[in-house]
């Protein structure tokens, strides 16, 4: 096959040398106004073009790349800690949250698949602050009490579906340690 990303024959989606070209994680902690800490392994614009094959047939293999590189920097853990994917949805014949969180497993987190369900979908794209509060993402969960956890998605823009989905978490007892993200659209 080719690389996606220089086009030269590889044997993976992203070649070894793209790899170490544009995916070393540079991981980055930003703390939302509930005090939750998102850790963001890229900045937004440097993966946007990996991040849009989202919908694509070959999305989930991009993203399984993704979550290979991201995660290098993450340390094992050393007591239980579950990794919740926010609203791990196989809308396009994969969850591409679920995909992240199985990444996370290798470090010692145990995903939680299927847990935490959005009641809402509406996109949140291009649309205003004002639109996103007005639509809340109305989250349901489902998995167990009294746990630690990291929240998992791929991106984040406002925080604000990740603090809603730890709002929801806390309420059944949760303890969310923190969030693990691909990439954060408010780094440069
Ligand atoms: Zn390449």
């Amino acid at each position: 096959m080719r690389c996606h990303t220089c086009g030269k024959l590889s044997l993976s989606l992203i070649c070894r040398v793209c790899r170490s070209l544009y995916l070393q994680p540079q991981p980055h902690i930003r703390k939302l106004k509930s005090g939750l800490e998102v850790i963001s392994f890229y900045s937004y614009d440097e993966l946007e073009p990996l991040l849009l094959t989202k919908h694509l047939p070959h999305g989930w293999a991009i993203y399984r790349i993704l979550a290979i590189e991201a995660f290098k920097r993450v340390a094992k853990v050393t007591h239980p800690i579950f990794a919740i994917p926010v609203d791990d949805n196989a809308s396009d014949g994969y969850s591409h949250t679920a995909l992240l969180a199985r990444g996370l497993q290798r470090y010692g987190y145990q995903p939680l698949y299927n847990s935490l369900r959005a009641k809402n979908s509406v996109s949140y794209a291009g649309k205003p602050l004002a639109f996103r509060l007005k639509n809340p993402r109305d989250f349901h969960y489902t998995g167990a009490k009294n746990i630690d956890a990291v929240l998992v998605d791929d991106i984040v823009t406002t925080g604000l579906t990740l603090q809603e989905a730890h709002r929801v978490l806390m309420r059944h007892g949760v303890n969310v340690l923190g969030a693990f993200v691909l990439a954060d659209v408010d780094r440069k």
